[in-house]
Order: C-alpha cells, then structure tokens, then sequence
C-alpha cells in the first residue's frame, strides 16, 4: 500500500483541487493575517486560537476555515435581517471553527458589532487574541474571575437578584460596569424571569453601578410560543422605559429567528450556526429562501485501500459483512475527531469526485467507507467527512444521514486539531 512521494504529490494536486493544495494553503487569504494573529496572541495552536499550516503529508484529519463562506453568510445574515449589526455567537470553540480563527475572520467584516459566548475563559480568551469589538458573556460571571473580566472591558450579562450588590463589590473602583439585562421569557434556562423583572430592573438602575447597553432574551424556537415570549419582552421593555430605564440595544434572534421571526429582528441579531453555514432548524425551507456555504470542512488522507472477499466483515461488532468482492478504503478519522458514531446509518464520505458509504461501526480514529468495484481510490487521497465538497458532505446532510444534531456536528470537532484558513 505504498506510495512514491511523486505520485503522492501528484495525487495531492489532482484530488486536492481547490481543498488542500500546499501552494494555495501557502497562498491563502488570511493565512498571513492569521499568523500575525498567532503572534500576537501567543495561545497553543490546538485550540484553534490560530491558524496553521498543514503539513502536505498530514494523513491524519484536519479542519479547513472557509474565509469566503464565512463571508457569504455574514452577506446572508445581513440581508435576511436587512443589515441590522450582528452580534456573533462564537462560543463553544466557534461552533468548531476555532475561537481565534473564526474571530479574526469575522472581525473583518464591519456588520459585526460585537461577539457573545457563554464561557468566561471564551470572553477572556477573545481578549487575549486581540479582539477589541464588544464581547458579551451571556454566562455565568464567577466571582474569581470578575475583575479580570470587567478589566478586559467583557459585558456581562445581568440576571441574578444580587448581581447589582455582587458584582460591583468584586470590583469596586471599576466605575460603572458595562453589562446587558438578561431577561427569561420562557426558556427558563438563564435570565431574570420576565414576570418579576420590574423592581429588579429598577433597583438595577439606582444601584448606578452598570452602563446596560444592551437587553436580551432567547426563544425556544417553538414558532408559536417564540411569539408569546416576545410579547412578553417587549411588554416589560415598554414599561421599563416609560419609568425611564435604560436598556440598551434590544436583542432576541438567533439563527432560527433571523430565518423565520423578522419582527424579533429588534437593534441586534444574535446568530450562530447561520455565519457558519449551517441551517438551524428546517434546512430545504431555509435553503430556499437563503443559500448558506458550510465554512468549516473535516479531512483527512486515505491510508488503506483494500479488497474483501464474499463474507468479509468490517469494524466492531461485524454490522457490515461484504455480501460479494468490494473495495474498502479505511481513513484515519473517527468520532474522536467529531466525527458521528451514527454516521453507520447512511453518511457519505467524498473523495476525489465521489461519494462513498460509511460501512462498519465508526471506531475512535478509524472509519471504513465502501469502494465497491471502483479501486481507483488510493492511498494518500483527501476524503471530505463534512464541508461543502458536495451536498452529501453538507453537515445538515451528514446530521439527517447520521440521525445526529447539525450543532453538534460542528460543536463537538475536535478543538485540538490544527485548523487552516482557506
Ligand atoms: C447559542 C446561542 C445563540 C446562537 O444560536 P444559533 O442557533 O446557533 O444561531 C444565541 N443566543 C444564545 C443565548 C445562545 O446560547
């Protein structure tokens, strides 16, 4: 199963065609900026706080930055909302992007206001690489960590009964403290419950201690009761300000509203999956009404190609045994990597122009995709897991294949491994 290095790279400028060509990577728009980034924020590379270059012998998988799909649904997001500023929601590693990776991206666009995460480190993190939009922690702000976070000049998001005596007594020369009001119309996950947020709201503002420069909710992406709960929103908001309250800018929708709820469109949109190219609830309805591109791809190489006889099986457990003669290519990426163990139930994998059933349980770093009789598959070829490669890799597909969740295919990528800006 050897290859020469000269067929190897011949193969990588055949197959790789518009993915992992060294010369592009070499070239790409971003990969300096990105490296200056790098140096200025001095993080590991394995956190995805910078880009890097991929070895072109790298086998094992990867993950490619899209610069001009982001771009794209940026353009998306804007027009379906038509050009209200974007808060982008990069929690969670980006969506898997790669937190510093996809910040500076995105930071080059002037419709993004600002960015929210839900995690301290993730708000510190930001800081530390540079950013200097506004960043809003819509999570808890732990007391240790307050001061650090009021310094970097981090929103906080204001939604306990104490946070107006807690929060300025951990920093108390801070001046007033830039923070948004969290209210909880009905998802009772986070926020101050809307029906008793009034004397909260004003006990906030005599407290003098926060400049509220924006309020906000979440829906639960129940069409019907989304609306309920913006009327309970904007009801608790119209009161606030007749008594004089500051509020901010108001914010609601997330990727879900920005398709489908324009009247919770307010001052800000609050997207996520959408800037990365996945559709957040119905993909063909949203597809149709706007076209997003996957900004993040999972690759890998080939390293085995083979030819089982009748009766053969493949991985744990024996669910795929080969009914007659079949290629076999095997890949060094596996749910470790991300990947969804469910991808068995009927994901493909693209390689070179084709696409490929995965066969046989999904093991940690090894999957198996079937050739049939095509053995022109070798060693060394790019396979696309997820990305934009072609529709069957598209992650709303491999989520509907996998019988998985679109946010989870792109939250639980591997954070540690290097991604490149393309
Ligand atoms: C994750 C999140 C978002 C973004 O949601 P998407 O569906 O990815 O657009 C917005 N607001 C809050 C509070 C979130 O937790």
């Amino acid at each position: 199963m050897s290859i020469d290095r000269r067929r190897f790279l011949e193969r990588v400028v055949t197959v790789g065609a518009g993915s992992a060509l060294p010369g592009r990577l070499a070239a790409a728009p971003g990969g300096a900026s990105a490296r200056r980034f790098a140096a200025a924020s001095g993080l590991p590379a394995d956190t995805g706080q910078r880009a890097v270059q991929i070895p072109e012998d790298r086998f094992d998988a990867w993950i490619e930055v899209d610069a001009d799909a982001l771009a794209h649904n940026v353009g998306v997001v804007s027009r379906l909302t038509s050009g209200r500023p974007i808060l982008a929601v990069v929690k969670n590693n980006a969506y898997g992007l790669g937190l510093g990776v996809a910040a500076e991206l995105l930071a080059a666009h002037d419709a993004i206001a600002g960015f929210a995460v839900v995690k301290s480190e993730d708000a510190i993190a930001l800081r530390e690489s540079g950013v200097d939009r506004p960043v809003l922690l819509m999570g808890y702000a732990p007391d240790a960590a307050l001061p650090e976070l009021v310094a970097s000049r981090v929103r906080l998001s204001l939604y306990l009964d104490d946070d107006a005596r807690r929060i300025p007594d951990r920093v108390p020369s801070a001046g007033r403290i830039p923070a948004h009001v969290y209210l909880d119309t009905g998802m009772s996950r986070m926020g101050m419950p809307y029906h008793r947020a009034l004397p909260w709201l004003t006990d906030l503002a005599e407290s003098e201690a926060f400049s509220v420069t924006g309020t906000f909710m979440a829906f639960t992406e129940e069409t019907d009761f989304d609306r309920e709960q913006l009327a309970r929103f904007q009801s608790v908001v119209g009161v606030a300000r007749e008594r004089g309250i500051e509020l901010g800018r108001l914010h609601a929708a997330s990727s879900n509203g920005v398709y489908h709820l324009p009247e919770a469109h307010l001052e800000l949109v609050r997207p996520g999956i959408a800037l990365f190219g996945g559709y957040p609830s119905r993909p063909e309805e949203e597809r149709a009404v706007a076209e997003l591109h996957p900004a993040v791809s999972l690759k890998c190489r080939v390293v085995r190609v083979e030819r089982l006889r009748e009766g053969d099986s493949v991985s744990y457990g024996r669910s795929y045994v080969a009914e007659g003669p079949t290629w076999v290519a095997t890949l060094p990426a596996g749910h470790v990597d991300g990947y969804p163990r469910g991808a068995v139930r009927g994901a493909r994998v693209a390689i070179g122009d084709t696409t490929y059933r995965v066969i046989g349980a999904v093991s940690a770093s090894h999957l198996m995709v079937e050739l049939g009789a095509d053995p022109s598959v070798a060693v060394g070829d790019v396979a696309t897991l997820l990305g934009s490669a072609t529709e069957a890799v598209h992650p709303n597909e491999v989520a509907r294949t996998s019988d998985s969740s679109v946010y989870d295919l792109f939250m639980h990528l591997d954070p540690t491994l290097p991604r490149i800006v393309v």
